[in-house]
C-alpha cells in the first residue's frame, strides 16, 4: 500500500511514514499532475480536495483537518498496521538502514552514543535515527492509533 498526500496533508504524510508505509508527499502540484503521479506510482491518492478525490480513481478524501483524525480515519479505512513503523525516514519516506555505532560518533549528540547501542542512518539525508524517547513517543502513539481504528466499528 503506497499513498500520495496532497500538499495540505504533510502532517498525515509523516505519520504514514512513520507506521511504515512509502507516503509521497510532493511540492503542491497541478491536479493533473497529481493524477498523473499517483497513476504512474500505484499510490492511492489521500486529499483534502473532494473534487480531485472524485477525478482520480482509488483516491480518497479525508473529510476532517485535524491531523490526529485524519491519521485514524486513514488507518482505519485501509486497515493499516504499525508492523513496520519506524522503518523509513519521516522526512526522505526512505527506508532506513542498521548502521554500526561507530559511524554515529560525532554524528549524534555524545549523550546519546553514551547509551544507545543501536543506530539507524536514511541512506538519503544521512539523518541518524536511534531507539531514543522520540522513538519511544511516537511507536506508542502509532500503535494507540491502529488498536483504535480496529477496535471501532
Ligand atoms: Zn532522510
Amino acid at each position: 500500500m503506497k499513498f500520495l498526500c496532497d500538499h495540505m496533508l504533510g502532517t498525515l504524510a509523516k505519520w504514514l511514514r512513520f507506521l511504515g508505509y512509502d507516503t509521497a508527499y510532493p511540492d503542491e502540484l497541478e491536479d493533473d499532475d497529481v493524477k498523473a503521479m499517483a497513476a504512474r506510482e500505484g499510490r492511492t491518492l489521500l486529499t483534502r480536495d473532494r473534487e480531485l478525490s472524485a477525478r482520480v480513481p482509488g483516491a480518497f478524501f479525508v473529510a476532517s483537518d485535524d491531523p490526529d483524525e485524519q491519521l485514524l480515519t486513514v488507518v482505519k479505512a485501509f486497515h493499516l498496521n504499525a508492523d513496520d513503523a519506524l522503518s523509513r525516514c519521516s522526512v526522505c519516506n526512505v527506508l532506513i538502514e542498521a548502521v554500526p555505532k561507530e559511524q554515529a560518533k560525532g554524528r549524534v549528540p555524545d549523550g546519546v552514543y553514551a547509551r544507545q547501542g543501536d543506530f539507524w542512518r536514511c541512506r538519503q539525508c544521512g539523518r541518524f535515527y536511534w531507539q531514543g524517547s522520540h522513538f519511544g513517543g511516537v511507536l506508542a502513539k502509532v500503535r494507540a492509533v491502529t488498536a483504535k481504528a480496529n477496535a471501532s466499528p
